[in-house]
């Protein structure tokens, strides 16, 4: 097992209800601005909850965020904060609100162009954050409990992320409730944003780190017995909760300690939504299996674990158990309405691995995945094969 240090700050209030009690986490002298996005809380009673909750507070709010947070709606946020002395940001929504919050949080600190921050990319350390918490309404990325973000800008076309032990919420409300008013699709997303965190984070060399494996699969298996349920028009509480639980637990640290973690998935479908705009999900779903596929030799123990304790696969060798697993990982994308080649998405997909190519080598990203070797030649070829 590699060397590992874990600190996660940030405090979780589960449960029915929960959204009462954030007065008692927020100090009484906070002057806050309440961040949400293009009004799904307004519908789903979740605003009025919190204006509820807050009301003997000196509440401020800013609304618009968009899905995929945008560096210029997000400037408009930074100036208000500046000019009214914002003490405290409350994220009300989605990955894209708490990722737009954690941005701002960072840039309020910020001496220099905030753009920077995502550009070099500056890490932001303990102290160098306003503080902030979030009051999650979609399972999916797991940004309610980590300290990472991203963030798009669209005259450039560009998608990057930044992050930094300064960048824990406080505190994060996960009420499973919200999830009766998510759109099927949107439920489907969060399912595939952290089934693939977790593949992230799990397919890579085999490793010592026994616990970090189980703990991995545990989630992968949770996901895949939670999907139809929660998929369902019904709604069951316990496993809108269940699934809830499983996106938080993918994306909050502990999976990764001690394990070498991969990324390329992400860093390669965060280039497609920056051109078609593609939902971030289904950008993993598009290119894991091609991915798997193509570094297949380096993966296919791993995969062939995953095969044999995931889906229960015990015929065959390693690398007929390891080709069955990225099947199986397809047919999982699919059962959830997940298309997992880019031409479902776009007719004008012909140039995209050159884009690819062209975006990473001038941004100097020339050794990406699990062992650093991945080349923008490399992405070429695996964003050709997901065509
Ligand atoms: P999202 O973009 O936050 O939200 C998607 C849509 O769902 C929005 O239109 C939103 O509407 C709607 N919605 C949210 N909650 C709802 C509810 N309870 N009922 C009805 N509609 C609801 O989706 P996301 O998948 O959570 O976030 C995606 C972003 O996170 C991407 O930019 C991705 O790159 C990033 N990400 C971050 C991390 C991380 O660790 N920080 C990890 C993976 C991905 P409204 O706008 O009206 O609320
Ligand atoms: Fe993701």
């Amino acid at each position: 097992m590699l060397n590992f240090e874990l600190k996660n700050p940030t405090k979780i209030l589960f449960g029915k209800g929960e959204i009462s009690k954030i007065s008692k986490e927020i100090p009484q002298d906070a002057k806050i601005l309440m961040i949400y996005g293009g009004g799904s809380i307004k519908n789903n009673g979740v605003y009025d909850q919190v204006k509820d909750a807050l009301k003997e507070h000196n509440l401020h709010e800013f609304g618009g965020v968009p899905a995929n947070p945008e560096y210029e709606v997000l400037v408009k946020a930074l100036q208000f904060i500046r000019e009214n002395k914002i003490t405290y940001l409350l994220a009300v929504g989605g990955g894209s609100v708490i990722d737009g919050v954690k941005f701002l949080s960072a840039a309020a600190k910020y001496e220099g162009e905030p753009w920077d921050i995502l550009k070099r990319p500056v890490r932001t350390l303990e102290g160098e954050a306003l503080p902030f918490a979030t009051i999650l309404t979609l399972p999916a990325t797991g940004s309610e409990m980590n300290s990472g973000y991203v963030i798009s800008r669209r005259e450039t076309n560009e998608k990057l992320s930044s992050g930094g032990p300064g960048l824990f919420p406080q505190f994060s409300v996960l009420d499973p409730e919200v999830i009766r008013s998510i759109p099927k699709r949107q439920i489907a997303n969060g399912i595939a944003d952290a089934y693939t965190h977790v593949l992230e984070q799990y397919m890579t060399a085999p490793s010592s780190a026994d616990l970090q494996e189980r703990i991995a699969e545990s989630i992968l298996i949770s996901l895949q017995e939670t999907a139809p349920k929660v998929m369902t028009e019904n709604f069951d509480y316990d496993a809108a909760g269940n699934f809830m639980w499983c996106c938080t637990m993918a994306l909050n640290g502990l999976i990764q300690k001690g394990v070498i973690t991969d990324w390329a998935v992400h860093a390669m479908g965060h280039e497609l939504t920056a051109y078609y705009g593609i939902d971030h999900a289904r950008t993993l779903a598009v290119i894991a299996p091609s991915h798997y596929r193509y570094n297949f030799d380096t993966k296919k123990e791993k995969l062939a674990q995953y095969a044999e304790r995931v889906w229960k696969i015990t015929d065959g060798n390693t690398e007929e158990k390891a080709e069955a697993a990225i099947r199986k990982m397809e047919e999982f994308f699919h059962s959830l309405e997940i298309q997992t080649k880019l031409s479902d998405y776009t007719e004008d997909y012909q140039k995209t691995a050159e884009r690819v190519e062209k975006a990473f080598t001038e941004r100097n990203w020339l050794g990406l995945g699990e062992h650093k070797n991945l080349t923008p030649q490399d992405a070429y070829k695996i964003v050709e094969m997901s065509y």
